[in-house]
């Protein structure tokens, strides 16, 4: 049996692709089952919903001696609890590598827009049959880790694989359906400040230390900024209880490619502000116009430093 994990505050790239994946097993006549690391966030909530596809289990450790495959993710801190114990097989990525193995496993790893694109390929690749709930998944999956092709992680592949799935979903105005995700993602309602930090929520090591970067995608920048001093206040806490260097919420625009970004402290600020020469949008904001992407704009530009 063949366990499938997406990643830590898992997004709806790495739930859908760990439930697609898990599906391409079975059709090929393995046992397998995908399971989370953690809650759907609301878009992932009304994507699953909308096709009726049931949430996987939760977990936050497997049984030792489990056999593994890593999708959408490959960095131990972003995995499961007690991976060390576990029978790593596979990782099926999209994300800058930093893996380390006992054993040979198998490794896809593309520079595309999601890893649905990946598990998308495959399937066409391999002529595995493609059921439409698992292509509505694959399909909503792209269009959430792109932005519906905003993001500069978008690639000619994901164009086309979301072309190639639609014939098989059927979804009349695909600009319509990506609002709808989007605007589901953006209903947060009254959730506590350090849950809204963590919800895409990672942490980098750089040379000046540990970093924590939360991104927060929305069509609704004012949710954010209206409260701007409690998140202010949850940084810091994470901070100093996490023991960082500093950590980061990036408020993106969705609709306008741009983004407001709050900091822990002042220096962590500063340094922000000179590496994407962002401007001061009055007190404790900046303000980034063309950044909405942690893995190719702000993850590269830190590491450079
Ligand atoms: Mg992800
Ligand atoms: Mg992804
Ligand atoms: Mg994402």
């Amino acid at each position: 049996m063949y366990k499938v994990i997406g990643h830590k505050n898992p997004d709806t790239d790495s739930i859908c692709s760990a439930i697609a994946y898990a599906e391409f097993l079975r059709q090929r006549g393995m046992e397998a089952e995908p399971f989370l690391l953690g809650k759907p966030n609301k878009e992932t909530e009304f994507v699953l919903k909308k096709f009726s596809v049931a949430t996987p289990e939760i977990v936050s450790s497997l049984e030792e001696g489990s056999k593994v495959v890593l999708v959408d993710h490959n960095e131990k801190g972003q995995s499961i609890d007690n991976l060390a114990e576990l029978d790593l097989r596979g990782v099926i990525d999209h994300h800058k590598i930093d893996l380390k193995t006992e054993k040979p496993i198998s490794v896809l790893i593309q520079p595309w827009g999601s890893t649905a694109s990946i598990v998308a390929d495959m399937y066409f690749q391999e002529g595995v049959q493609l059921d439409r709930s698992v292509a509505d998944l694959l399909l909503s999956a792209i269009i959430s880790d792109t932005l519906f092709f905003r993001s500069p992680t978008t690639t000619a592949v994901d164009k086309e694989l979301v072309k190639r799935l639609n014939e098989i979903v059927g979804i009349d105005n695909l600009e319509t359906y990506s609002l709808e995700m989007f605007k589901a993602k953006s209903d947060l309602g009254d959730m506590p400040v350090d849950k809204l930090i963590r919800l895409d929520y990672k942490v980098f090591e750089f040379k000046g230390g540990k970093y924590g970067i939360g991104v927060m995608e929305t069509t609704d920048v004012d949710y954010a900024l209206k409260r701007k001093d409690e998140i202010l206040a949850g940084l810091k806490k994470i901070q100093e209880e996490d023991n960082l260097k500093a950590v980061y919420f990036v408020v993106v625009d969705i609709l306008n490619s741009e983004a407001f970004v709050l900091s822990s402290d002042e220096e962590a600020k500063k340094l922000f502000k000179n590496l994407f020469s962002a401007e001061e949008r009055g007190e404790g904001v900046l303000f980034a116009r063309g950044l909405v992407s942690r893995k190719k704009q702000i993850v590269p530009r830190f590491e450079k430093m």
